[in-house]
């Protein structure tokens, strides 16, 4: 496989890049723009040494901290965790700026095939142990799911692992406000809005 071919495939195993365009984009990164390209080695590299997970929400941020932003804020609301599947799902949630409280990243949905969370990646340990460590102030803990299949189906499965915690905290579900179908990443402000003040 020569240079060309290695790059095609590299850029074709990216979501959403079929093989033609991976390799129209190749050529055009090694010949027409090789400054996009250099720019695009040199972003990658900055992103992935400087990269860190907040020890509180397992966020990623970029400052020298334990904890990112939103866990430092004191203006934040301490009695209330919304639990997202990842970081882009938190960042449309915080530009709506409708929430107010703390996050959860889970890192992703449970399978529709999966019953239960043990053959999951997901952060599920951490999770119990930031709800055993915030159980003074946390009063709630919102389940933010996409309302798809396979969102209501992590919710549900979350909601059985989170048994223990029910008599004290409170565990809603977003998503009655959103259409069938709606990622969270894709909702507006608006659709945002209601599914949050319609929880339950
Ligand atoms: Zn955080």
């Amino acid at each position: 496989m020569n240079q060309l071919e290695k790059l095609t495939q590299a850029l074709n195993s990216l979501p959403g890049l079929g093989p033609r365009q991976a390799k129209r984009l190749a050529l055009y990164l090694i010949t027409e723009r090789q400054d996009i390209g250099q720019n695009l080695i040199k972003s990658l590299e900055e992103a992935r040494d400087d990269v860190h997970y907040c020890q509180k929400c397992q966020g990623i941020f970029f400052d020298k901290a334990d904890t990112c932003r939103i866990c430092r804020d004191p203006d934040r609301d301490r009695s209330v965790l919304m639990l997202v599947e990842n970081d882009l799902d938190k960042d449309s949630v915080e530009k709506t700026s409708v929430y107010r409280g703390l996050y959860f990243i889970l890192g992703g949905s449970v399978p529709l095939t999966e019953s239960d969370l043990k053959n999951t990646n997901l952060r599920q340990e951490q999770l119990k142990k930031r709800l055993e460590a915030d159980s003074e102030k946390l009063q709630e803990v919102i389940l933010g799911f996409s309302y798809t299949p396979q969102g209501e189906h992590t919710a549900r499965v979350i909601t059985k692992y989170l048994a223990d915690f029910t008599n004290r905290i409170k565990i809603t579900t977003l998503g009655r406000g959103l259409s069938v179908g709606t990622e969270l990443e894709y909702s507006d402000a608006d659709t945002f809005k209601h599914a949050f003040s319609n929880r339950s």
